[in-house]
């Protein structure tokens, strides 16, 4: 990472990888924390309420697909939130958010390849829920994240840039809100974490390529 970021004049510090925790049992949590691994990632709001309160100091990320019945096991507990795809999902975070009286922060999922497979928004539908959370006080959009084609290196690199180029298009528009800061760009896993360095990413999320041994490399362009 730190060789793909001066590859192209970026600070390592600007890029938080996120330990995608889902594979492993607590165990391998445990000794993460050990090594100094303070971020984790989860894809099911269960797994992560569990891991929440069984390793409370660490910070836990949910990144997966946001069933609307199950809203309650990550708000407030998650860190960041990386895949709101919906307004629908975008109301009940808040609602809920307002019950506990905090401000959930989260990431809008942008499905930029178009891959039927993938979740998210269309990039078209992405200002009506930058719109919508203008109007929600209990929640704060720090970003977009997205997923890649796997086994493409040249369509994984043009859904990267196509998500910076969807938050620099929409940043300026919002700056001086105060829940709609697009700062943020959660993309890059083991495959093609190089190339999304490369294009910009802020947050890595990280699942094989830290657990097995030796690391799994990915696209070394
Ligand atoms: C599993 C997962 C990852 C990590 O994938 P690896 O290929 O193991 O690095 C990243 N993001 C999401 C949304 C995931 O579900």
């Amino acid at each position: 990472m730190v060789v793909a970021c001066s590859r192209v004049d970026r600070n390592p510090d600007e890029v938080t990888i996120i330990a995608v925790s889902k594979t492993v049992g607590p165990a391998q949590i445990a000794e993460a924390i050990a090594a100094g691994i303070h971020q984790f990632g989860e894809n099911r709001t269960l797994l992560l309420k569990q891991r929440q309160e069984m390793f409370p100091e660490e910070m836990w990320h949910f990144i997966g697909s946001i069933q609307t019945n199950k809203i309650r096991d990550f708000v407030g507990r998650a860190t960041l939130v990386h895949s709101v795809a919906s307004k629908r999902a975008l109301q009940m975070i808040s609602a809920r958010a307002h019950d506990l009286e905090l401000v959930q922060q989260v990431l809008v999922e942008v499905n930029v390849s178009g891959e039927a497979s993938k979740d998210g928004v269309k990039p078209e539908q992405l200002p009506e829920l930058l719109e919508l959370a203008t109007q929600l006080i209990n929640i704060e959009i720090c970003g977009l994240m997205t997923m890649a084609p796997q086994g493409d290196e040249a369509a994984a690199r043009r859904t990267f840039s196509g998500l910076r180029d969807l938050r620099d298009h929409y940043a300026p528009r919002y700056s001086g809100s105060p829940t709609v800061k697009l700062c943020e760009l959660s993309m890059g896993m083991t495959e093609d974490y190089v190339l999304a360095v490369e294009e910009g990413a802020t947050i890595l999320r990280i699942g094989r390529g830290i657990w097995s041994e030796p690391p799994l490399q990915g696209y070394q362009s």
